[in-house]
């Protein structure tokens, strides 16, 4: 066979049972996830969890303790962040404040010695899509948060890298731009079919971004899914208490004891908006209400008043809420069931 007929390597990202432990602290433990090239991928999980860490690990500005990490088929594990073939944005735009908008953007090309004209060329092209070919002058104390921010993108953008890492890139930014951001950064990825991999503790980044998210807990990897799977079947109790607002309700099975017969120890998981009101159903007093607007968010307690578990429902802001006799019901359909292991 011809070597040199084969198909490129997709420039897809894979870690191979990689972990990195610290003197005090298990950082990542036995990850192993493949992050497809093209795609946008998100590393999703509360403070402490372990993403920063596997992002710099894919970025080359650590090293793993054990593992493998591959790009387009070819092992980077301990090669420098500059001969990997990837940019990076981070939370801090890490922008030089004594360089304009058009010098930061070129950082990067000026360091390898790309050719002036190619640069010009690429400058403005970039420029023109992100927005920015007004404000090439300027400094960055002259710039909104926003556009600080376009000017990080753009400078990732300009390497022309298959692959971009992004950490927390929209932190610093109010919540009006923050959401504007998101659908740019998203169109961008696909425009330029970049592989993305976006670190966020924020589920309504992930779940509008991704194509998959990387569930992380305490260094392990939880669950791999889209947003949609995800939301429809958490692995366990972990992704099902993390996405959702407010979270699935997780009911323990001697709550519904004499309702419904379930194994010991195993949890009922319900979504407050998969809950209604009936004449008959699971008996509930009504703990609180909270008005939304379109919807109200009904606090109720279910089993006995000594011990009362406490459940959460989305209903519509017009349904009347008597205090006695109320019952709730849901569809077989949206219930999950949870182990003793807290596994799906
Ligand atoms: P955050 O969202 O708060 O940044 P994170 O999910 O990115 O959190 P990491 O920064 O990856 O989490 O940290 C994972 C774990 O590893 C934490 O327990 C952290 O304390 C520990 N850790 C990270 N870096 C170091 C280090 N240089 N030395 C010791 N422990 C570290």
């Amino acid at each position: 066979s011809d070597a040199g007929e084969a198909s490129p390597l997709p420039a897809g990202l894979s870690l191979h049972q990689v972990s990195r432990r610290f003197d005090s602290a298990v950082a990542l433990d036995d990850v192993a996830v493949s992050l497809p090239e093209g795609r946008f991928s998100v590393l999703l999980g509360p403070s402490g969890c372990g993403k920063s860490t596997l992002l710099r690990l894919i970025a080359g500005l650590d090293t793993p303790t054990s593992g493998v990490i591959r790009l387009a088929g070819r092992d980077i594990t301990r090669l420098p962040p500059a001969e990997r073939d990837l940019s990076m944005v981070f939370q801090s735009y890490a922008l030089f404040p004594h360089l304009n908008v058009a010098e930061n953007i070129l950082f990067g090309l000026s360091v390898r010695r790309v050719r002036k004209a190619e640069q010009r060329q690429r400058l403005e092209r970039v420029a023109r899509m992100m927005g920015l070919w007004e404000l090439l002058d300027r400094r960055p104390s002259q710039l909104s948060g926003g556009q600080q921010q376009r000017v990080a993108l753009a400078r990732a953008v300009i390497s022309e890298r298959p692959v971009c890492l992004m950490d927390e890139p929209l932190s610093n930014l109010d919540a009006k731009l923050r959401a504007e951001m998101r659908v740019e950064i998203r169109a961008l990825q696909k425009r330029l079919g970049l592989t993305m991999v976006y670190v966020t503790h924020d589920q309504v980044e992930a779940m509008t971004m991704a194509d998959h998210i990387v569930v992380l807990d305490k260094g392990r990897v939880q669950q791999v899914a889209t947003p949609r799977e995800l939301y429809a079947a958490p692995a366990n109790t972990f992704c099902a208490r993390f996405i959702g607002t407010p979270p699935m309700n997780l009911i323990p099975a001697h709550a519904l004891a004499g309702q419904r017969a379930l194994p010991e120890g195993s949890m009922l998981g319900i979504r407050p908006e998969d809950i209604a009101i009936g004449a008959n159903g699971v008996p509930a007093r009504l703990a609180d209400i909270e008005y939304l607007g379109a919807d109200q968010l009904a606090t109720f307690e279910i089993g006995p008043e000594t011990a009362p578990t406490r459940l959460h429902a989305r209903l519509p802001a017009r349904e009347a809420l008597g205090d006695t006799g109320l019952h709730l019901r849901w569809h077989t359909e949206a219930e999950h069931l949870f182990g003793a292991d807290g596994q799906r």
